[in-house]
């Protein structure tokens, strides 16, 4: 069988060298492509400018019947595109399921913004030297934009760039991780079948070195990344003078408040709590890493987390009733044992897990964990919680800035000024009020403080990224 093509200018492509993609869980071959070569890239680029003024010019209806069609196929394709990310990314198959609703539902809500994305009209007589003015102010297209997407979301996140790309009329060229390419390059088959002009969207498997030269070209002004932190702040070192939007990582607290002191209550923070710290084995920016607890409810508190954290399923992800897979590689998984080892050696306790077998590790909470380990620290990215006690609300805001990164976090709390305290308090992008801080929906605008990035997606405020405003003057109106 020929590898996966991936496309340029819209148009499949192969290219010189074959990459074979692996399943994570056991390794065995999943599929292959190829890279795509120099003259592919120019090409590619070369069509993205090329096609940049059409794109822009063309009507909402063109731009949401696209946009229509990718949701509608992706819909109509669910159970295959779900069977690839697991395949290839490892993340059990109910997982990946919700990743494809998801994505299809992101290219449905692109094609409702496209339709009412008009920009304003202001009046200028305010003033009154601009008497008889107003202004019509309309949102451009910059340019084409070049999107860079990690493994962990191997279709969603390809998907949170090209839609809003779409959605404005902004040509795109994809660069998926080297890991998880087939899923991008299945929404490029898809893609394919729309009427979109050629050059507007290109989807290319590129090796590192070489995705940063792409990074540099003066013809792709926007650079929207997904990724970690030390690759994003190499970008945004090498093109100072472009508009470049880092979406980084993060080690995701939540707080359970003094307020939340039910039994009851207490039991549903324990199951969300280890749902969300280990789904796709923790691989993902916004599970929960930290979690600190009012110390008046600790001691009930830790017990009902174990046992929901022992109650998830580790396993083979094809299986419908695994809950927890394999990392993206057993160099993965490694890096997240010595971690946990690390705390260990420096005084932390395991409540339950902690034993590495191949790519997967399993569901661990820790407790007695210094503040400086690793697992607490930095990004775990793997399926590992650290569980501290607070003295009150206020330590426990503290607990949670206590961070280098800032993306969301969740508190457990019914009181409106706990909430709201919150909202002022904590240094994050988004605060999730009575859940964890894995919530996202597309309406949103997602995106964090610190190390964990600049600038925000969501399909309507990539959409604003992607664009700027342009003014016409009306006088003697
Ligand atoms: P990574 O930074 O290693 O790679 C991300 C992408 O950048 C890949 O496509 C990779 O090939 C490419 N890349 C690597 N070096 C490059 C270079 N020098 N120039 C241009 N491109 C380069 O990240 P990863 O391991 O694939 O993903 C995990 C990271 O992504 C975690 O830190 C996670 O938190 C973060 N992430 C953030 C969000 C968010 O929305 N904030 C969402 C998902 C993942």
């Amino acid at each position: 069988m020929e590898p996966t093509a991936f496309f340029v200018a819209g148009r499949s492509a192969h290219g010189a060298d074959e990459v074979t993609v692996h399943h994570p869980y056991d390794c065995r071959p999943v599929g292959r492509t190829t890279v795509a070569t120099a003259d592919q890239v120019e090409a590619a680029v070369a069509a993205a400018a090329e096609v940049a003024a059409t794109a822009a010019a063309l009507p909402a209806y063109v731009r949401a019947a696209a946009l229509d069609h990718v949701s509608r196929r992706l819909a109509e394709r669910a159970e295959e595109v779900a069977q690839l990310i697991t395949a290839e990314n490892g993340k059990p198959v109910k997982w990946s399921r919700a990743e494809v609703s998801r994505a299809s539902s992101t290219f449905r809500w692109a094609a409702e913004e496209a339709r009412r994305f008009s920009g304003e009209l202001q009046r200028l007589d305010t003033d009154p030297a601009a008497t008889g003015r107003i202004a019509l102010v309309r949102r451009v297209p910059k340019g084409p934009v070049l999107g860079i997407t990690p493994f962990n979301f191997p279709l969603n996140l390809v998907a949170h760039k090209v839609a809003p790309a779409i959605a404005v009329g902004a040509p795109i060229i994809v660069k998926p991780a080297p890991a998880t390419p087939l899923s991008a390059l299945l929404l490029g088959e898809i893609l394919a079948e729309t009427e979109l002009p050629e050059g507007m969207f290109s989807i290319l498997p590129l090796p590192n070195e070489r995705a940063a030269e792409l990074v540099t070209d003066p013809r792709l002004p926007i650079v929207s990344f997904t990724g970690s932190g030390p690759v994003g702040a190499a970008i945004r070192r090498s093109v100072p003078d472009k508009h470049v939007t880092l979406e980084l990582g993060g080690n995701a607290a939540v707080l359970i408040c003094q307020d939340w002191a039910e039994d009851e209550d207490l039991t549903v923070a324990a199951h969300r709590i280890a749902t969300f710290a280990n789904y796709q084995a923790g691989q993902s920016c916004i599970a929960v890493q930290r979690v600190y607890v009012h110390e008046w409810l600790y001691d009930g508190f830790l017990p009902r987390l174990v046992a929901a954290v022992r109650e998830l399923r580790t396993g083979d992800p094809t299986d419908p009733l695994t809950d927890v897979g394999p990392l993206v590689s057993e160099a993965a998984a490694r890096r997240v044992e010595a971690w946990v080892d690390e705390a260990v050696t420096a005084g932390a306790t395991i409540e339950t897990g902690g034993r590495r077998d191949g790519a997967t590790y399993p569901p661990t909470v820790l407790s007695g964990v210094p503040r400086d380990a690793k697992v607490h620290a930095e990004e775990v990215f793997g399926p590992v919680l650290v569980v501290d006690r607070v003295v009150d609300d206020d330590a426990g805001f503290a607990a949670v800035n206590d961070s280098v990164y800032g993306l969301q976090a969740g508190v457990f709390t019914r009181r409106l000024d706990v909430a709201f305290a919150a909202a002022r308090t904590l240094q994050v992008g988004g605060v999730i009020v009575g859940d964890v801080p894995s919530y996202r929906a597309d309406q949103m605008p997602y995106g964090g403080m610190k190390g964990s990035g600049v600038g925000r997606e969501g399909v309507r405020s990539a959409m604003d990224d992607y664009t700027e405003p342009r003014v016409t003057v009306l006088t003697g109106v």
